[in-house]
């Protein structure tokens, strides 16, 4: 593997390997590479000729109370990781090699997407993320780019991006990898301490009650919602920031499930702010359980016991995160 540090020691190096018609897969990171980061990687090396990971820590979409300066990072580590999955060449810049003027003026407008979930808790975070992934899109050139579903807003981010600038890069989605106990990997989980890390896993079965009681044929968000708040008002380690329903393209927040969503949720654990989501499937005979229920003659027996989560949740109040 080698490691570059220009635009153009990496532009050099792979205008060799496309010149030959190799195939390049591309994974863009942050670094502090995790068994999350390895999955993606290993899947580029499984599809592709030649395989580019990047790591930066791109300053445009940190907030100024954001973590940005204490952000985990250990080249040596990440190189010999990535190495070990198969990375053939690791674009590593400087913040002054992406931004030589201090930053840039040009800013990719993701519209919508970018004011709702994550979006409106860090204003302008999707436009610090699409902005990058174009740069590092046109610097690397790849044919297929590889996306954690672990961050399901970005990856429609990417997407949209790609489609409506016509990026020529096919956009792969990966599925999250989670510790034995739920807790979705990611490079935050480092600022855990120890009953942070103890209560941290509780976000994640929150939300697979909720993929459960969807299962089963829930289908109001706010049900939804009320049974992840449910389930960690009885884990105070974990301060809720938000959970909602989207739908999987768009990113529009969603009333109702019909078909596919993504329930994702923001939470505070100690000090560190960490996100998870699932996917959330309406079976076809809940779907058909709620058409039957909108008659009036059945309407009492669609959904889940609603009783169950005001149980879990009871002395709780409503939308309280
Ligand atoms: P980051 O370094 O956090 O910017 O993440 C780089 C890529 O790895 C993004 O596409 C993330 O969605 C993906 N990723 C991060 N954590 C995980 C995980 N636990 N499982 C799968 N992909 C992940």
């Amino acid at each position: 593997m080698k490691t570059h540090s220009t635009k153009q020691a990496l532009a050099a190096a792979l205008s060799g390997e496309r010149r030959d018609g190799r195939t390049v897969g591309f994974v863009p990171t942050m670094g502090a590479l995790h068994a999350g980061h390895v999955s993606l990687l290993e899947r580029a090396r499984a599809d592709n000729d030649v395989v580019v990971a990047s790591i930066f820590v791109n300053p445009l979409q940190f907030g100024p109370s954001d973590d940005f300066a204490r952000y985990p990072r250990d080249l040596e580590a990440d190189a010999a990781l990535a190495a070990e999955a198969g990375v053939d060449h690791l674009f590593a810049p400087e913040v002054a090699e992406m931004y030589p003027r201090g930053s840039i003026a040009t800013r990719v407008d993701v519209g919508p997407i970018g004011d709702v979930g994550e979006g409106a808790w860090r204003p302008g975070f999707f436009a610090g993320v699409a902005t990058v992934c174009c740069k590092l899109f046109h610097i690397v050139g790849p044919d297929r780019a590889y996306f954690g579903q672990k961050d399901a807003q970005q990856l429609a981010v990417i997407r949209q991006l790609v489609a409506d600038l016509d990026l020529p890069v096919e956009i792969v989605g990966c599925p999250t990898v989670r510790e034995h106990d739920g807790l979705a990997l990611s490079s935050r989980n480092a600022y855990l301490e120890q009953e942070a890390r103890r209560a941290a896993p509780a976000l994640a079965a929150a939300l697979m009650a909720a993929r459960d009681a969807a299962a089963g044929g829930e289908g109001s968000a706010a049900e939804l919602r009320w049974i992840v708040e449910a389930c960690l008002e009885a884990e105070p380690g974990i301060h809720l920031q938000y959970v909602d329903l989207f739908d999987p393209v768009t990113f529009s927040p969603q009333e109702r499930l019909d078909g596919r969503g993504v329930l994702a949720a923001a939470a505070y654990v100690g000090g560190t702010r960490l996100i998870d989501n699932v996917e959330v499937v309406a079976t076809v005979s809940a779907v058909q359980q709620r058409e039957l229920a909108a008659e009036p003659a059945t309407g009492a027996g669609a959904g889940i016991e609603r009783g169950a989560a005001v149980h879990a949740g009871a002395g709780m109040k409503r939308g309280a995160a």
